[in-house]
Parts: C-alpha cells; sequence; structure tokens
C-alpha cells in the first residue's frame, strides 16, 4: 500500500473528497503527522474510528524499521540502521553537539575574540544526516556507500520519515531536530524531484516547519542540477564535495569528475553564488599525503579565488575499501591555517561516532 508520507496535504484533500470525507480531514492527517508526530492512525483521537480503521487499511504508516541503534562512546552520536518496506537497509545519524566548546569559523553571527572571529554556535544543536538513497552508483573509491553501489532512489516519504523518526526520538526529551544534512548514503541531486518534495513537505509552516536554511545538500558535483538549483533559488544550503583540485587526481578518487570536470564544476558554483547570493561551502576530507600539503591548499585557494564559500575540511574516516589514511591533527591545522592566510574560511570539523562507523563516508548499511 502507499506510504502515507508520500502525499502532500492537497493530494489527502483530493483523497478524501473521493472517500466522501470533508476536506478539513487532510489537515488533521497533515497536523497529526507533522504538528504532533503520531505514528499510528490510533492517535488520531479526533477521527472517527472507523475512518481511522480505513486509513490503517488504505496507507503504510510504518516505512522506517529500527533493526540496529548504536550509541557512540561519548554518546553524543546516535547510528540507526533502518529498514525499508522492501528489505533494503539504509542509515540516519543524530550528532548531538552543546553549546560553549563548539567554536567555529562560520559567519553566522560572529563575535570577536582578539584578532580571530569566531561563533558560538547556538546551543544545543541536534543534526541529523539522512540518505537520499539506497547505496550509491557515484564510485567515489574512499566512500563506503560507493563501495557498495546504487540499489535505488528513495521516495519523498522515505527520505523525510528519517527526519520524523529522530523527531520523535528528540520529542521524549523536550527537545528538536535543528539541522538536517543530505550527506548520508546517496547522491542527493541524483534523486532531485524526491529530495525537494521531502524538504518542501518538512519545511511546510503548518506542519513540521523546519526552515530551508536549516538543510544542507550535498553533492559530489552534478553541475546540471548545481545549475537548476541555482536557477531555483532555494534557501537551502549547498555543499560541493571537492577533495581535490587537480583534474587527473579528482577523477582518480571521483569518478564523475571525467564527466564534468573542474573548471565546469567551478563555473557552475560561481553561478550558484550570483544566483542565490549566498556562500557554497566546498567539502575537503583530508588524506594523508594525497591531498593535505600546503602547497595543495594554496593551488585550492588559487583556484577559488572570487567565489564567495567556506571550505569544510574532515579528517578522512576509514573504510575498508580504501587505503587512505587520515591527516594528522598538525597537518589538518596547517592546511586550514593556510587557506585562511589566502582570505578564506575553513572550518577541520569533528570526526563524529567513528567507533560506531557513522562517520561520513562510513554508511554502508550493514552493521559488522
Ligand atoms: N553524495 C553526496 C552526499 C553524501 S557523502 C556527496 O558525495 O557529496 C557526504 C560527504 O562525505 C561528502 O562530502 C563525501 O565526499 C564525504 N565522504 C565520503 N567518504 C568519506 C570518507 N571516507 N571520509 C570522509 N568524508 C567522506
Ligand atoms: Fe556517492 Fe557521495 Fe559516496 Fe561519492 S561520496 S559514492 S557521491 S555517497
Amino acid at each position: 500500500s502507499s506510504l502515507i508520507y508520500d502525499f502532500s496535504q492537497s493530494e489527502l484533500k483530493e483523497i478524501f473528497k473521493d472517500w466522501g470525507e470533508p476536506p478539513y480531514r487532510a489537515k488533521q492527517i497533515w497536523e497529526g503527522l507533522y504538528k504532533h508526530l503520531y505514528d499510528t492512525p490510533s492517535e488520531f483521537t479526533t477521527i472517527p474510528t472507523p475512518l481511522r480503521k480505513k486509513l490503517e487499511r488504505e496507507f503504510d504508516w510504518n516505512p522506517l524499521s529500527p533493526v540496529t541503534i548504536l550509541n557512540s562512546s561519548d554518546k553524543q552520536t546516535i547510528k540507526t540502521l533502518l529498514k525499508l518496506r522492501d528489505g533494503n537497509l539504509i542509515e540516519a545519524v543524530l550528532m548531538k553537539y552543546s553549546g560553549s566548546s563548539d567554536y567555529s569559523s562560520d559567519n553566522d553571527s560572529s563575535l570577536h575574540n582578539g584578532s580571530k572571529s569566531i561563533v558560538l554556535r547556538e546551543k544545543k544543536r541536534r543534526t541529523l544526516c539522512i540518505s537520499s538513497q539506497v547505496g550509491c552508483g557515484m564510485g567515489c573509491v574512499f566512500c563506503a556507500t560507493g563501495q557498495i553501489g546504487f540499489k535505488r532512489n528513495l521516495s519523498s516519504g522515505e527520505i523525510l520519515a528519517q527526519v520524523i523518526y529522530y523527531a520523535r526520538l528528540l520529542s521524549k526529551v523536550k527537545e528538536r531536530v535543528s539541522n538536517v544534512v543530505l550527506m548520508g548514503m546517496g547522491e542527493p541531486f541524483q534523486n532531485y524531484d524526491n529530495v525537494m518534495v521531502a524538504i518542501d513537505r518538512l519545511n511546510a509552516s503548518d506542519g513540521f516547519a523546519l526552515g530551508a536554511r536549516r538543510f544542507t545538500i550535498s553533492t559530489v558535483g552534478l553541475v546540471p542540477a548545481i545549475r537548476r538549483f541555482a536557477d531555483e533559488k532555494r534557501q537551502i544550503n549547498l555543499a560541493v564535495s571537492l577533495h581535490q583540485i587537480n583534474n587527473e587526481k579528482r577523477s582518480e578518487i571521483m569518478p564523475i569528475n571525467r564527466k564534468w570536470n573542474l573548471d565546469e564544476l567551478l563555473n557552475a558554483c560561481r553561478y550558484y553564488v550570483q544566483k542565490t547570493n549566498r556562500r557554497v561551502t566546498f567539502e575537503w576530507a583530508l588524506i594523508n599525503g594525497e591531498n593535505d600539503s600546503e602547497n595543495t591548499a594554496i593551488e585550492l585557494s588559487e583556484r577559488l579565488k572570487g567565489i564567495h564559500c567556506h571550505i569544510n575540511a574532515i579528517p578522512l574516516n576509514p573504510t575498508g575499501g580504501y587505503s587512505g589514511q587520515a591527516t594528522s591533527r598538525q597537518r589538518a591545522a596547517k592546511f586550514k591555517e593556510t587557506l585562511e592566510r589566502a582570505g578564506f574560511s575553513c572550518t577541520i570539523r569533528m570526526r563524529r561516532g567513528i567507533d560506531i562507523q557513522a562517520g561520513c563516508g562510513q554508511l554502508a548499511g550493514s552493521f559488522v
């Protein structure tokens, strides 16, 4: 049967009309799902019992069942293996950040500390990292999801249900989801429409009401999709996975670079910044001896000159199918310093949930 989260409010309205029910039923269902986070028709106490029974029969209410839940040793990261109705497995990760120790050079609301501009991020960030596909067909060699290959796209309902799943969990301790990043399994721009529908649905002010700016889409660099995204002028944040600034080297680890090279990619990023007036984030997985030298940082800064951007570097997370190693703390700090000296903002992201294989690129849909 059809997944209830796959329907818009107006589609629900149509269905109720067909059923001879008043149109306000759609609003009741909508609010139940996205405001009160009900997960079964029995919780909709304002709806008459026969209709609840019909809703139970006609729709699938439970798209994702948790198979395994892992807590990192520092209790700040939770990874859940979720089973879809067809038996496929995806992963979604919750990352907790709590105020004071969490400084970064982000430009949300800077305060000054000596010569260095820093930001105290809002307390209690609750960031979800969700999946957009089962597996991924982009074949980046350093990524565990890439190593399993592409299985299928997730529906809009399957994408947003990951957020609802964690929102329910958080609501039990009176907390809310604050940010959602599409950095789990899959290439979100390869499943463009479903991803946008999912975000729009979570965005709706009469429902879940999570602002567009709270979402970040990370792409491997699908140039036409970046341009389309720019044309649509959405308020969603864009992150582009770069990792190398030399075409030959980038093609070696990211096959997509053979289709759209660095010139085409950076031009699309310029177009995005121009169209939206927003900065783009470049992701850089620091791999020891591969892309973490001072020279590489200088080359990177030269190529990115004139693009309003932020560089998000993260020491590589280990995966089974790739021999590359993480950069040392010192080399990472030096890399950041070099970029900052060249006038760029750069953060070294903490590696999170490594002990439970919940780091970027470690999601493989299996627990070994
Ligand atoms: N497909 C999208 C989003 C999912 S991957 C993309 O590639 O951008 C999310 C981020 O994790 C990307 O920046 C990706 O390059 C990075 N990543 C993948 N494997 C990694 C690894 N082993 N260590 C660190 N980052 C990794
Ligand atoms: Fe796919 Fe992103 Fe992994 Fe590349 S890094 S294989 S695009 S999920």
